[in-house]
């Protein structure tokens, strides 16, 4: 599978609508893209190919002929996803932060007894994926809880690495 990273030069990124004529130009001229490099020597020497494995799973559209512009759109406009990663909404800061929702032991401020373990409470979105720090601010966000420091064996085992 191919994916394509769209960037267009508002910087503001896609509408979460998502759908307009011009996002639909967008979006279909990348799977003209996507259907040309499948379609280069390159990509063919590694069994790259034409055909759809998920055509199955899209019913809705298989009485369109593929590949027509019909189908595209079909297609687009039952079946588009995203793959946004939503984070920072609670972001955690010192007490005099104002921009932030959450001090260091996650607790909300001005609230008591509420706390936010998520990824909501990131700065700003990790540059890589955000289940793996997500799991980890939990794991810290256990561990305030119960007052322990659960990893601290391992923190002796690695701090001279
Ligand atoms: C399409 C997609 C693909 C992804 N792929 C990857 C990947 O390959 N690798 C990776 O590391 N990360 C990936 N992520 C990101 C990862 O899934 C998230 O970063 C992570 O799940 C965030 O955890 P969270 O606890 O903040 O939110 P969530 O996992 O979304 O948890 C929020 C929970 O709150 C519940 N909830 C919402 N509203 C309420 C309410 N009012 N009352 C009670 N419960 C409520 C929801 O049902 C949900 O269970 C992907 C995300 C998306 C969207």
């Amino acid at each position: 599978m191919l994916f394509l990273l769209f960037r267009d030069n508002s910087s503001s990124g896609l509408s979460p609508s998502m759908w307009s004529h011009l996002q639909y130009q967008l979006f279909r001229s990348g799977i003209q893209e996507m259907l040309r490099l499948s379609n280069t020597t390159a990509f063919r020497s590694v069994g790259a190919s034409l055909s759809d494995p998920y055509q199955e799973y899209y019913p809705s559209c298989n009485s369109l002929p593929y590949p027509s512009e019909e189908y595209w759109i079909c297609r687009l406009k039952h079946y588009m996803n995203t793959l946004f990663h939503p984070t920072s909404t609670c972001r955690i800061g010192k007490n005099n932060d104002d921009t932030a929702v959450v001090d260091p032991q996650l607790r909300v401020k001005g609230i008591s007894n509420l706390r936010v373990v998520d990824a909501s409470v990131m700065r700003h979105v990790t540059s890589g994926n955000t289940n793996a720090p997500t799991i980890m601010i939990a794991e810290k966000a256990a561990d305030l809880i119960r007052g322990i420091d659960s990893v601290i064996d391992i923190r002796k085992k690695t701090l001279n690495l």
